[in-house]
């Protein structure tokens, strides 16, 4: 009797869908889990998350049981995960503590990130979408830009503001959830992928997401607005899923986005525009600020390169916070 007991372990393999208190709810073929780490996962050596939304997980069953109520509710059964499988990527912040920086991962795995803008109230902050933009390429996530609100702008004027990223390779999706343009194309864009919304509150995230799903916005940010307090205030709790396939995840603060562990070199590589460019510059260690025989700056004067974008590479070196 013991022995079929033993026998009976099972080992699952499942998605991190949700984060709360300690339990990962996760997600299988076989329906739902609630899972605690094992001990032993806990003492890593490197100070950080050791799992977060978007993981894929290898968990041993502990129980199925309709009456194993799991404390954070929805779970079908119990688990212990006994291993987090490497991740593909992640978006990582980098909390100071006083024992050292702690990483703390805001998502997983996403397939792409959605950086979303008002045309107009608010104002888009251009600065901040380069940055996002940098911090997608560091992470190599494809990335969306969403120029929401188009109603207050004229769609004439939304592509002044936007066009010129779809020219370094960035898709834009022009919408407006007053008049119904561009939803369908989001939505079909969200189709089967892990995608995080990002971008500054009020422009629109979770009207976009109630106009692809009833009721998804509202989900998504009643469970942002729950986790501003405590101690994992910018990391996404929870992932929500697409009628259609695919999840959808909000993120709860935009602090979570501070660029880290990027050196000025680097930047470079991180602007499509110039990565090219960089090598017809005279000296090799030019700083495109000021040099003689800068290609980088020719660039820009002969409109090449956008002005407001080199305005934000010369930001991003210099390590400032940028608008
Ligand atoms: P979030 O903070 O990014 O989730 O933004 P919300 O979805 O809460 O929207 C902020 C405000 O903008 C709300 O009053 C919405 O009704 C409004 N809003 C959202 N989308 C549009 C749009 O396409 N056009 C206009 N004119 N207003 C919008
Ligand atoms: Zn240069």
């Amino acid at each position: 009797m013991y022995a079929s007991i033993m026998n009976a372990v099972t080992e699952l393999r499942g998605l991190i869908i949700r984060l709360q208190s300690g339990f990962y709810t996760v997600e299988t073929g076989q329906g739902i889990y609630t899972c605690q780490l094992r001990g032993r996962l806990k003492h890593g050596p490197r100070l950080g998350d050791v799992a977060a939304v978007g993981d894929w997980v290898r968990f041993t069953v502990l129980s199925t049981s309709s009456n194993a109520i799991p404390p954070s509710g929805g779970g079908i059964g119990r688990g212990v995960i006994e291993q987090i499988e490497p991740r593909q990527r992640a978006i990582i912040r980098m909390a100071p503590t006083p024992h050292g920086v702690y990483q703390q991962i805001i998502i997983a795995n996403p397939d792409q990130a959605v950086f979303a803008f008002a045309c107009s109230h608010p104002a888009p902050r251009f600065g901040m979408l380069d940055r996002f933009l940098v911090i997608a390429e560091k992470q190599r996530t494809p990335a969306l830009i969403v120029a929401n609100k188009v109603d207050l702008a004229t769609l004439e004027g939304a592509r002044q503001m936007f066009d010129h990223y779809i020219c370094l390779g960035y898709p834009v999706i022009y919408t407006s959830v007053r008049l119904n343009l561009g939803i369908d194309d989001l939505h079909e864009r969200l189709k089967g992928k892990i995608t995080v919304f990002i971008g500054p509150s009020g422009v629109g995230k979770s009207s976009l997401l109630n106009a692809i799903q009833p009721g998804l916005g509202l989900a998504a940010k009643e469970v942002s607005l729950a986790t501003r307090k405590g101690r994992h205030t910018t990391v996404v709790r929870q992932l929500f899923a697409l009628e259609g396939g695919g999840y959808v995840a909000d993120t709860p603060g935009l602090k979570a986005l501070a660029l880290w562990d990027i050196d000025p070199e680097e930047v470079d590589g991180y602007f499509p525009e110039l990565r090219e460019l960089v090598a017809e510059c005279q000296f090799n260690n030019c700083t495109h600020s000021h040099e003689p025989g800068c290609a980088v700056r020719a660039a820009v004067e002969s409109g090449k390169v956008h002005p407001e974008r080199y305005r934000s590479y010369i930001n991003i070196r210099a390590g400032q916070e940028t608008e």
